[in-house]
């Protein structure tokens, strides 16, 4: 069979990589001339890797950190510090080298990949089109209905140097009213640092501005960038014809805390079986999709007290590492009612 790639980001490479593994021919257009265009925060949680032709445990350049602890806060408040819900599998990556890596596997084993090419629609023959073209959604316009669920916010990224704001085993959550601060790692003194949520973009780039001086960071060679990031959930129908949508572009993508790599890179196993895998995704997308509808409503006493008495697995399932269950659901209103 023929493909047609639309986005060499870990969805679009993923799917490439394991077109090729069956035998079928390749060809990925890629928009930018360079891989990772788009702004990340480039936290991955490492399990993906185990479908991909790299293993965790190697020292792969791409591999700048591996983190232990999170460090949550609070409108600027530090409230604890939790083991990772990514165990002992959380790693910060330089993304566009990591890409770099699979998109050398995929040429090495015949794939074609084109950049600095916006597909255009009918512009040659395949069996199938997959879109992994991210937020940019490709088809969007080509059924509106099938879209009408698909949300994004904006999220803005910088890098900084700053001494020690945290270990290099650490990430830092700044956890707003209506969305997310961070500041991860990357490499010595320097960090890749965001934020993201229910803001107009004039609006999160003051609240940056703040953390910025809050935090004592500055700002590393003006690399702010802006994009948007999945929250509606995984679309509920992800084919027309021959088209096939995955990746961010499906909506898969944790709401609560806009991960998205390691969903994407799942999301392009469905066309190869893998039913299964996908069910417990799209259900846990979802269902985080919804939660995040109901925590933002409420007043911001309250959402400061869930994240400094919830436990640690409670707190896993509010970052979307697992299924809500009814006993955390219980466990919640326990604590918002006392
Ligand atoms: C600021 C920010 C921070 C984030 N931080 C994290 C994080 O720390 N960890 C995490 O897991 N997730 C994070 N995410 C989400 C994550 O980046 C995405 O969910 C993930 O990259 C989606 O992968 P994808 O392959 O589906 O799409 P993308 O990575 O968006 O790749 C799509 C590719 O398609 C190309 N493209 C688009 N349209 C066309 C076209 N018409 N023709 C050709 N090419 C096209 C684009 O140039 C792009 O390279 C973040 C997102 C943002 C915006």
């Amino acid at each position: 069979m023929k493909f047609l790639i639309i986005g060499a980001g870990p969805a679009g490479l993923t799917f490439a990589y394991h077109a090729l593994e069956r035998g079928h021919d390749v060809k990925v257009y890629e928009g930018r001339n360079v891989f990772a265009f788009k702004p990340c925060g480039e936290a991955l949680h490492g399990e993906a890797l185990e479908v991909l032709p790299f293993d965790i445990h190697e020292n792969h350049k791409w591999i700048l950190t591996r983190f232990k602890q999170v460090n949550i806060y609070f409108e600027g408040v530090y409230l604890r510090t939790i083991s990772s819900p990514f165990k002992d599998k959380g790693i910060i990556i330089n993304k566009a080298a990591f890409l770099q890596d699979l998109a050398d596997v995929v040429i090495k084993k015949g794939g074609k990949i084109e950049m600095g090419k916006f597909f255009k629609f009918k512009e040659e023959n395949a069996d199938y089109i997959i879109d992994s073209s991210g937020y940019l959604t490709a088809f969007r316009n080509l059924d509106r209905e099938m879209y009408s669920s698909y949300r994004v916010i904006p999220v803005l990224r910088d890098y900084a140097v700053a001494n020690g704001v945290i270990e290099n085993d650490q990430l830092l959550f700044d956890l707003l009213d209506r969305g997310y601060f961070w500041i991860f790692p990357y490499g010595k003194d320097t960090y890749n640092i965001g934020i993201g949520g229910f803001y107009s973009g004039i609006e999160l780039k003051k609240i940056l501005d703040k953390k910025i001086e809050a935090f004592g960071l500055r700002i590393f060679k003006e690399k702010r960038q802006g994009a948007s990031v999945s929250i509606g959930g995984v679309l509920k129908k992800r084919a027309i014809g021959n088209i096939r949508i995955i990746g961010e572009a499906a909506g898969f993508v944790m709401p609560t805390t806009g991960e998205g790599i390691r969903f994407s890179i799942y999301s392009a196993l469905e066309f190869f079986g893998h039913a299964g895998l996908i069910k417990k995704i799209e259900r846990r997308i979802n269902l985080n999709a919804k939660l995040l509808a109901r925590l933002i409503n409420l007043n911001t006493k309250k959402k400061a007290k869930l994240l400094s008495k919830a436990d640690e697995s409670l707190m896993a399932a509010f970052l979307g590492e697992r299924d809500f269950s009814f006993k955390d659901f219980f466990s919640a209103i326990t604590l918002l009612q006392y």
